[in-house]
């Protein structure tokens, strides 16, 4: 039996969310442009609830949530995506981490900041607190210009322990993010990390997928290890051997 991942997640939130003077504050580690989803501004969040083996945060900023990073209101993170974009001619934004449906009344009220202004704004998250709490999924209903990556730590319970160290049973929790995401009608799909996979567990993580909505297999996204430097280090100290994984510089375009 591993930790609670909701726990974990309430436990961090106390370090990297807060509300001053009625404004709900969230801690950002930076501003970016990235290359992904063929060009996206990109906030990321300090926090999160798991403790993924392979995850690609830095450790300054992983280990550190209470001395890194810096408190962002809503409407300042607005203003930090929409300027960025505007200089590089985007129009996809996104948050990353991190975990950034930490702290729910910043992301909803930084989404009503976003509303109306043309973007498209990715949601990436591991999906705990979506499945733990489905108003949450509810509340993003609200908001037709979102879609949501769930990224699934591995393809069954067992995997997704031995990722996460997490209580195996929080895997359904993020098959439950799904779920209450197709329900709420939330455009979504699942990003499933499959480097430690077997084709057996990916099937048969298919076949529940489909009992949720045929629609989240068809848009189903192969997700595999980026061997960054600290990456590699990590899996190392872990001794977690992987199937599949590229260099930064060797990541299939299909990836990307
Ligand atoms: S869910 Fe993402 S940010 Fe959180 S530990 Fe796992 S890989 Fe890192």
């Amino acid at each position: 039996m591993g930790y609670s991942s909701v726990e974990a997640h309430k436990r961090i939130e106390r370090l990297v969310a807060r509300t001053v003077g009625g404004v709900p504050e969230r801690k950002y580690y930076r501003f970016r442009v990235d290359r992904w989803y063929g060009g996206i501004v990109t906030g990321d969040c300090v926090g999160c609830g798991l403790s993924c083996k392979f995850c690609w945060v830095s450790d300054k900023v992983r280990y550190r949530p209470r001395f890194v990073g810096k408190f962002y209101k809503p409407a300042e993170v607005a203003d930090r995506l929409t300027t960025l974009a505007g200089r590089r001619g985007l129009r996809q934004l996104r948050l990353s981490g991190g975990e950034p449906t930490i702290g729910k009344q910043h992301l909803l009220n930084l989404l009503d900041e976003l509303k109306g202004c043309g973007y498209t704004f990715i949601l990436e998250t591991n999906g705990i607190l979506l499945g733990y709490d489905e108003d949450y999924a509810k509340q993003l209903g609200r908001y037709d210009f979102i879609h949501v990556r769930v990224s699934l730590k591995g393809c069954c319970e067992e995997e997704f322990a031995r990722l996460t160290n997490a209580n195996p049973e929080d895997f359904k929790l993020q098959l439950k993010a799904l779920e209450n995401l197709v329900k709420h009608g939330v455009e979504c799909h699942p990003a499933v990390m499959i480097s430690f996979s077997t084709k057996e567990s990916l099937n048969s993580l298919l076949r529940r997928l489909s009992e949720i909505d045929q629609s989240l297999v068809e848009e189903f996204e192969i997700e595999e290890l980026i061997l960054y430097p600290h990456v590699v280090e990590r899996l190392k100290k872990y001794r977690l051997e992987y199937l599949t994984g590229y260099t930064p510089d060797r990541v299939p375009p299909e990836q990307i």
